[in-house]
């Protein structure tokens, strides 16, 4: 049955499709850009350079060394390379870390940002910026970091390793999941989330067994960029504080920490929210999606513990503290000794309990 509710649309323009990277150069006259400075990390210098030459006068310079978890020392040299190209507009080329890094520099002059994403992560789609400082992660919910435009070109996605696909397919379905039970879920996240994980779950067996496969590629950026859209417009619960306290401490790896997570958040939440369980159920094409999430992981070869992320076995209770001290909003009420439960089985990577 259809509740109350409250949907706001936001901002951004879309492009998706298969070589619409040649769209980019349109795309920053359109936005006014006068001269772009790319962004990307170490790996990914060619494919920014490349893009810079595309954009023939409009390309100022290209900053690499953007960092996950968008570091506040990395930022600053990223804002000095602006100022001394006297860029206009900054354009994204990466996962989660080049987003996040043209994030950072938005919030701090205003700049226009274009982002073409090269990961499942969902972050171009958010007005959410994780800073860290001092090994400290902080979250600003502010809609001047939201990227103005867009572009999914599918043949960039084409060389991200299986390994990565996986987490970082991972990654997005938990953000949809937990859309599915958001206090502030409305019928249009709603469907968003179930279609996301409905086209990602179904696409990364097809990547594992053929990482060259278009189809497959193309259904999971699909996959990513609804489920981004469900992070960007609803809040998260538990699954999200555990992986960003976990992520935060003991600095494990953002994706493959998520892909843990997942089935036990959800086999924690699952008797508090039928409607979401119904839903996934249908998505992933299972009786249980709780087995159905643990199964998929495994067979896309992701690792299934914690201890294999390099977390020590000493912080599981430090963990458990920390994510009760401030927890988020939970369909299910939350008690330390349950959360510890959980942390504890994901650390030895057990299958999930529904205690
Ligand atoms: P990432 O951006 O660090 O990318 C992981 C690695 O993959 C990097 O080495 C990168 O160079 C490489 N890579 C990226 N695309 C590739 C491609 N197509 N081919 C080959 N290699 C490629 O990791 P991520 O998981 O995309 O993003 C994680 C970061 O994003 C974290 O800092 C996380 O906090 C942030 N994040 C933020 C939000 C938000 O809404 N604010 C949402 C999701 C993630």
């Amino acid at each position: 049955m259809i509740g109350s509710f409250t949907f706001e649309s936001l901002p951004c323009r879309i492009v998706f499709g298969s070589g619409t990277i040649g769209a980019a150069k349109a795309e920053v006259e359109r936005l006014g850009g006068k001269r772009a400075m790319v962004l990307t990390t170490p790996e990914l210098v060619s494919q920014g350079t490349a893009l810079g030459a595309s954009l023939g006068e409009l390309y100022g310079g290209i900053f690499s060394s953007a960092e996950m978890h968008t570091p506040v020392d990395v930022t600053l040299k990223a804002l000095a390379a602006m100022e001394s190209i006297k860029a206009d507009l900054v354009i994204s080329v990466g996962g989660g870390s080049a987003t996040g890094l043209a994030k950072a520099l938005a919030l701090r002059t205003g700049v226009s940002q274009l982002c073409i994403p090269t990961t499942y992560a969902g972050s171009e789609m958010t007005p959410i910026l994780g800073e860290t400082r001092d090994g400290l992660k902080t979250v600003v919910r502010n809609l001047s970091v939201l990227p103005k435009t867009v572009i999914y070109d599918v043949d960039l996605t084409m060389s991200l390793p299986v390994t990565l696909s996986a987490t970082s397919g991972m990654n997005a379905i938990a953000h949809a999941v937990e859309a599915l039970y958001a206090r502030d879920r409305n019928p249009v996240i709603t469907f968003m989330a179930e279609d996301g994980i409905r086209a990602m779950a179904h696409a990364l067996p097809g990547i594992k067994a053929n990482p060259d496969s278009k189809e497959a590629r193309t259904a999971a950026l699909y996959g990513a960029w609804l489920c981004g859209a469900c992070l960007g417009n609803v809040g998260m619960a538990l699954h999200h504080k555990l992986c960003h306290t976990l992520g935060g401490t003991f600095d494990l790896p953002h994706a493959e920490t998520h892909t843990i997570i997942i089935p036990h958040a959800l086999a924690y939440n699952a008797p508090a929210v039928p409607e979401a369980m119904m839903r996934l159920a249908r998505a992933l094409k299972t009786d249980d999606p709780v087995l159905g999430l643990y199964g998929l992981a495994r067979q896309l070869d992701a690792k299934m513990a914690l201890r294999d992320l390099g977390m020590p076995e000493a912080g599981i209770d430090k963990a458990a503290d920390l994510s009760v001290s401030t927890p988020y909003w939970n369909p299910r009420a939350i008690d330390r000794d349950s959360v510890r439960d959980l942390i504890a089985r994901a650390w030895l990577g057990a299958v999930p309990s529904r205690r």
